[in-house]
């Protein structure tokens, strides 16, 4: 008999029918004799809706602590009727909201990350032979308030608690039936991977790939957990992120992925002292607002600039924490650019072979694209560039590293 925990986003319990699909799927699993932990997510569209609430209700930032009671009921819906139907079907199954798992994190609201998770209520239920039910995306702090665990959070939950009971593997349902060379939504030539090692899938999901949460790949990483992307609506097994072995696949390039949610920022004609980034930047992490890419320029006659960007979400708060602080430094001004995004290409391969970076300026420029800003590492290379161009930029990309056929 095997652990398994299964977790269904937002579009596969889109309805009541789609929610009766999913109990039949999970009451199949159960009766061939396997222990199991569902997680959802709200239902599709909910927790957008929430979050439209809650920034109507306070004109643009609200409560951070409020803001989580509020966009984390949407899951709560989800698990009880999933539950309901389970339990009319003669299975005994419980429904658990983050809180009552006790699913513990930390008191970063809107972006909390999990510290730990308590399994007795959970281990205990599975014991008496009952299918426990998860609200994904919840947690509670150590001062008892309901913390979220940002936006796609469902799959970091079912993978902790993956590793936590020490499953066989954990299944991440989706609308797509496993993990591609790129976004398939956004082109039909990407092609689907059997298998893909979890730094790959950590690099993919970090440039943008929303088919799995950042933190989720992290966990499974951590703790060895296999994890299987599947869709909700076919048999197809899926794809397996895993430990990198041989039978992977050994192109340079693995994938594309693009990041729409980004925002840039230049600090322009700054004194160039020391100090001046940790005065930037300590008031944004101070925040719990991430900073990814950055980028000083050469100082010319004692001044400089400074570019970096965040999330667009945050820049609402980011404009309020730094324009006092550049006006304070003598900076002449700060810019702000939403029309952006960064297109990203992810292989193990590229740690072994030179000219792939050239090969991806080369790329965009063929397009007529420009690149805004540039940032490598071992296994990822990421361009910020106009927002219009992020088809263009994935398709031209996918296309020249030749990603639809085989390696
Ligand atoms: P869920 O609601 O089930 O959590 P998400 O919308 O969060 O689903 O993630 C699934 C989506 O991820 C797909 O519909 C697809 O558009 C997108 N996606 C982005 N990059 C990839 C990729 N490389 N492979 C598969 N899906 C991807
Ligand atoms: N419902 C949350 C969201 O839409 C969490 C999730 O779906 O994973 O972000
Ligand atoms: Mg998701």
């Amino acid at each position: 008999m095997a652990v398994i925990v299964q977790k269904y986003g937002g579009t596969s319990v889109a309805d009541l029918e789609k929610i009766r699909a999913i109990a039949r799927r999970v009451s199949r699993t159960r009766e061939d004799g396997n222990d199991m932990v569902v997680v959802l997510s709200a239902m599709a569209g909910e927790t957008d809706r929430l979050v439209q609430l809650a920034n109507s209700a306070s004109g643009g930032e609200p409560d951070r602590r409020e803001y989580d009671v509020l966009v984390s009921s949407g899951e709560q819906i989800s698990v009880s009727l999933l539950a309901i139907m389970l339990n009319k079907m003669g299975h005994r199954a419980v429904s658990l909201l983050g809180y009552q798992v006790r699913i513990l994190t930390d008191e970063a609201h809107s972006n909390a990350k999990i510290l730990d998770v308590e399994t007795g209520l959970i281990s205990g239920e599975l014991k008496r032979g009952g299918i426990v039910v998860v609200a994904g995306f919840q947690g509670v702090d150590g001062k008892g308030n309901i913390t979220t665990l940002g936006r796609g959070g469902s799959d970091t939950t079912a993978v902790a608690i993956a590793a936590c009971l020490k499953a066989d593997f954990c299944e991440i349902f989706t609308d797509v039936d496993g993990v591609y060379t790129t976004d398939p939504n956004l082109y039909d030539k990407a092609r689907k991977l059997k298998r893909i090692s979890y730094d790959e899938m950590l690099s993919l999901a970090g440039a943008g790939a929303k088919v799995l949460q950042h933190r989720s790949v992290e966990l499974a990483k951590t703790y060895g957990v296999p994890v299987y992307v599947r869709s909700s609506f076919s048999e197809d097994s899926g794809t397996l992120v895993t430990k990198e072995d041989e039978e992977m696949e050994r192109g340079v390039i693995s994938g594309v992925a693009y990041d729409r949610d980004q925002a840039k920022v230049t600090v322009v004609h700054v004194p160039d002292k020391p100090g001046i980034a940790g005065r930037l930047f300590t008031p944004l992490s101070d925040h719990n607002i991430v900073v990814d890419m950055i980028i000083q320029n050469a100082s010319s006659e004692g001044y400089t600039d400074l570019t970096f960007t965040v999330s667009r979400k945050d820049i609402g708060e980011a404009r309020r924490l730094l324009d006092p602080v550049a006006k304070d430094m003598g900076a002449s001004r700060i810019e702000y650019d939403e029309n952006i995004s960064k297109v990203s290409i992810v292989g193990v391969g590229m740690k072994s072979q030179s000219g792939v970076a050239s090969k991806m300026f080369e790329t965009l420029a063929n397009e007529g694209i420009n690149i805004l800003m540039i940032s490598t590492s071992e296994i990822k290379i990421s361009c910020v560039i106009g927002a219009k161009y992020t088809e263009l930029a994935v398709m031209a990309l996918h296309d020249a590293f030749g990603l639809e056929q085989e390696p």
